[in-house]
């Protein structure tokens, strides 16, 4: 078999390498010169563990390759994938240029039958769009081809990626034809071996999945942080409601995690998104109305909880912090959305230095964040000097650090963890002030006597 992906980033990329894993004959289409070149020269453009090693393998074996242009390989294919970004436009809505210039592009070039899905996150009605762009051209060529279209939602995870690609739990294709189910059924049968289902629906509710599935996450996390919040007031551990409700099987220990907020491409955009087709549709969502509301209030937790410990935002001017993590979670080096973003933001605004450190994320930082604030070489380094440390993404390495090299680095012996992820009675031990989210927090002998609490 024979596929076109269109848009080689985060997710067309890893299906596309994943596909060519079984055997499929890929070819990844990006607009982004630069991109292409550089995976026609065997760089990787993204931090995606494990994907160097599958792109370089199916690329040697002649299943894999790069192009900037889709005409070269599209007539020969059977299916084409729409992959490219939907970001969200002015007012929350899915913009849908980029999905519908592909489409566009593939009825210009498309030779025979095909399936054209749409893989990208797009809101219901979508897929008429693209049936109606792709047949556009096909009008205005004079030529009389016949294709389908699919929805197929990706729920793969960036730093699990290609574990969550070649085994998932369930895939979700909506499809209107039967043609078009069989060849996306023989696709998909090589991932489905271990008995998860291929879930066959319309396409409607197969574009729905999509935000449901993500507006259900975010808001079992915003539920947990606004929860977390009233903990610390009335004297009980997130942590410790987090495990009791968890080992509920109705609930489940997944997306119970209280921090800084969710971030990332996906969550805020779908869960916007989604808010626009309720409030188009004359049914808003109330719940996610909340989940948004909640989540915006909880990426400042950390800088708010800094305030109060200074006694003051004026008292944050000249300090320096340290920041451990930049992207939005571990094993990844995507900034979108990340939580530090914003906490940087407000610590500059309020005359305070940040230097930071992160295991992979520290090019895309510069990048973005460029000489606003420094960075490290090492998580160490970054406390070298620094008034308290900011635990802001929970990268492994962070989580057990030499609490005593910290203690010698640091001005004060002060940590604020967006986290959650010391141990208190570790904190305690080592005589840090230590401020979780969810929880009350750990106060070291000298703030104790200095401040006079008993
Ligand atoms: P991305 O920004 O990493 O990649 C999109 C790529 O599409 C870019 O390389 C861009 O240059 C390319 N592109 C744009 N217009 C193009 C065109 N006309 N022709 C060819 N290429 C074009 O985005 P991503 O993170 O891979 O997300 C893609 C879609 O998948 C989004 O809708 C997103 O919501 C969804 N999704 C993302 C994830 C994730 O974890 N990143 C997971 C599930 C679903």
């Amino acid at each position: 078999m024979k596929i076109s992906m269109v848009g080689s980033g985060y997710v067309g990329l890893v299906t596309g390498a994943c596909f060519a894993e079984t055997g499929v004959n890929v070819t990844c289409v990006d607009v982004d010169k630069d991109k292409i070149q550089r995976l026609n020269n065997g760089e990787i453009p993204i931090y995606e563990p494990g994907l160097e090693k599958l792109v370089e393998k199916n690329v040697a074996k002649n299943r894999l390759r790069f192009t900037t242009d889709i005409s070269v390989d599209l007539p020969d294919s059977d299916v084409v994938f729409i992959a490219v970004g939907t970001p969200p436009d002015e007012d929350g809505s899915a913009d849908l240029q980029y999905v519908l210039g592909v489409a566009r592009d593939i009825g210009k070039h498309m030779q025979n039958y095909l399936v054209v899905v749409t893989k990208s996150t797009v809101p219901i009605g979508t897929a008429e769009k693209v049936r109606a762009a792709v047949q556009k051209e096909l009008d205005k060529r004079g030529v009389n081809l016949t294709f389908d279209v699919a929805s197929n939602p990706e729920f793969l995870k960036e730093g699990d990626a290609i574990d969550d690609f070649m085994k998932p739990d369930r895939i979700v294709v909506g499809v209107d034809s039967e043609k078009a189910q069989t060849v996306l059924q023989r696709l998909y049968n090589p991932f489905v071996l271990n008995g998860h289902p291929i879930i066959f629906m319309d396409i409607p509710s197969a574009e729905m999945t999509k935000y449901a599935a993500n507006s259900m996450l975010a808001t079992r996390i915003s539920f947990m942080n606004d929860l977390a919040l009233l903990c610390e007031r009335v004297g009980a551990d997130i942590n410790k409601v987090r495990k009791g409700i968890g080992s509920d099987p109705r609930i489940g220990s997944k997306f119970l995690y209280a921090g800084t907020g969710y971030g990332g491409s996906c969550f805020p955009k779908d869960v916007k998104a989604l808010i626009k087709t309720a409030d188009e549709n004359k049914h808003p969502l109330r719940i996610l109305k909340a989940v948004e509301e909640v989540n915006e209030d909880q990426k400042s937790i950390l800088v708010k909880k800094m305030i109060d410990f200074y006694g003051g935002i004026e008292n944050l001017s000249g300090k320096t912090f340290a920041l451990w993590g930049l992207s939005f979670k571990p094993n990844t080096d995507d900034m979108r959305e990340a939580p530090a973003l914003v906490i940087i933001e407000e610590l500059l605004k309020m005359g305070a230095k940040v230097c930071a450190y992160d295991p992979v994320a520290m090019q895309e930082a510069k990048r973005r964040i460029g000489n606003k604030i420094s960075y490290a070489q090492n998580q160490y380094q970054a406390t070298e000097q620094a008034d308290a440390l900011l635990v802001v993404t929970e990268w492994n390495e962070f989580r057990l650090p030499d609490f005593d090299k910290l203690a010698k680095n640091l001005k004060e012996k002060v940590i604020f963890d967006g986290r959650n992820i010391y141990q208190h009675k570790m904190m305690k031990e080592k005589d840090f002030c230590y401020f979780p989210i969810g929880s009350r927090p750990v106060l070291s002998s000298s703030f104790i006597t200095y401040n006079n609490i008993s």
